[in-house]
């Protein structure tokens, strides 16, 4: 069986962009309670953005701290029955941020719809009904969450997404301007998570001509961003920038991540190590694994005087590293597509316990 799915509906791009929010909220206005949920990070708070929102009196504006914790369950659960109690169904749920808002805006849209907590919800297909009409709107790129089909939360048990058709955003509004204010560390850390998205979905058996072509033309503008004649945070480097997030995310959807994010959800659900970092503090030692992207990567990293950390294992226990192990080694269909479908017979807990104690 191939894989069959659903893309983001509609899709507004270019510098600027963000002025035409307004006319796109307001033409869903009609729909359930009358008001619009926008979720807005905490960053953009006070800033020029916050007045351009267009937002009307009857519209809840929540800001968001997102770097405390990536978003959880409870914390959609929340949000869902303080809206619902003071104000009912939003007509529309707009994530204005980065890839952490836009798996809240996600989340939050389903549950708007379906009943209970989104605990229930986290997997495959456990989503009973469509949710209400969102919108996202990335203001850091690389994570691609703006085209998946799943809104990654961690739960009281896992760190798995809300995955289903009606996941994916019915709108986005992509307008490079918006990321122009990104600290250099996180630019190159979220940014990284594209590349490595890219490598892992070339390098592995699921790779076809589909997840090739976005996966390519995306490694091209990373180049470019990272390594190029002009590389660096530029106007231009933005635009293409979000971009190859977008492609990127297609580009695995159409295949699957690999050893890095297997690694990576380890780090994550047991040390709270946030996602592209944690990514890139993998990636660096996995060069037996995926060799020309390791050494692109490293290059990327001299040139951006980026310092990554190692010998972070030393300092871990026993327990902890065979929890991480634990964590990623059920990621199954990530160590079939990197090590192909006999990785059971090279691939064990103690090979995996192996690989977190190179970090
Ligand atoms: P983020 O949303 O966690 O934000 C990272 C930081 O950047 C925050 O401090 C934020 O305040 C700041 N920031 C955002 N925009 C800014 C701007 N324009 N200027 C200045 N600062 C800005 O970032 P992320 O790396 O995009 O997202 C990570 C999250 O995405 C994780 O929770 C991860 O689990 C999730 N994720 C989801 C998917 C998916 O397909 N759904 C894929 C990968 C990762
Ligand atoms: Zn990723």
């Amino acid at each position: 069986m191939h894989k069959n799915f659903k893309g983001i509906e509609k899709t507004v791009f270019g510098r600027g962009a963000f002025s035409q929010l307004g006319p796109i909220v307001e033409a869903r206005r009609g729909e359930n309670d009358h008001f619009m949920l926008f979720l807005v990070d905490h960053y953009f708070k006070g800033k020029d953005l916050e007045g351009r929102i267009p937002a009307q009196p009857e519209d809840i504006v929540e800001f968001i701290d997102v770097d405390p914790e990536e978003p959880t369950t409870k914390q959609v659960d929340a949000i869902r029955d303080s809206v619902m109690a003071s104000a009912g169904v939003p007509s529309a749920v707009i994530g204005i941020g980065g890839g952490s808002i836009m798996d809240l805006a996600k989340a939050l849209s389903l549950m708007f719809t379906n009943e209970g907590s989104s605990v229930q919800y986290q997997g495959l297909n456990l989503v009973k009904k469509p949710g209400v009409y969102h919108i996202g709107v990335p203001t850091i790129s690389g994570t691609g969450a703006e085209v998946s089909m799943t809104a990654v939360l961690t739960g009281p048990e896992k760190k798995l997404g809300l995955k289903c058709e009606w996941t994916v955003f019915n709108q986005v509004v992509l307008d490079p301007e918006l990321i122009a204010s990104v600290p250099r560390d996180k630019w190159f850390y979220t940014g990284m998570d594209t590349y490595i998205h890219c490598i892992e979905s070339r390098d592995g058996i699921l790779n076809n001509a589909y997840s090739t072509a976005f996966g390519e033309q995306a490694l091209t503008l990373c180049r470019e961003i990272y390594l190029g004649d002009k590389a660096g945070q530029t106007p231009e480097n933005d635009e293409k920038l979000m971009v190859a997030s977008l492609m990127g995310g297609l580009s695995l959807t159409y295949s699957e991540v690999g050893i890095v994010h297997a690694l990576s959800y380890g780090l994550s659900k047991i040390l709270g190590t946030k996602h592209c970092y944690a990514n890139c503090v993998a990636f660096q030692h996995l060069g037996d694994y995926y060799p020309d992207g390791v050494a692109e990567f490293n290059e990327m990293i001299r040139k951006h005087n980026i310092t990554l950390p190692k010998n972070l294992s030393k300092d871990w226990s026993e327990e902890t590293i065979t929890a991480m192990a634990q964590v990623s080694i059920k990621l199954e269909h990530m160590w079939n597509h990197a090590i192909g479908t006999d990785w059971k017979s090279k691939v064990s807990l103690d090979t995996v316990k192996d690989l977190f104690r190179r970090l």
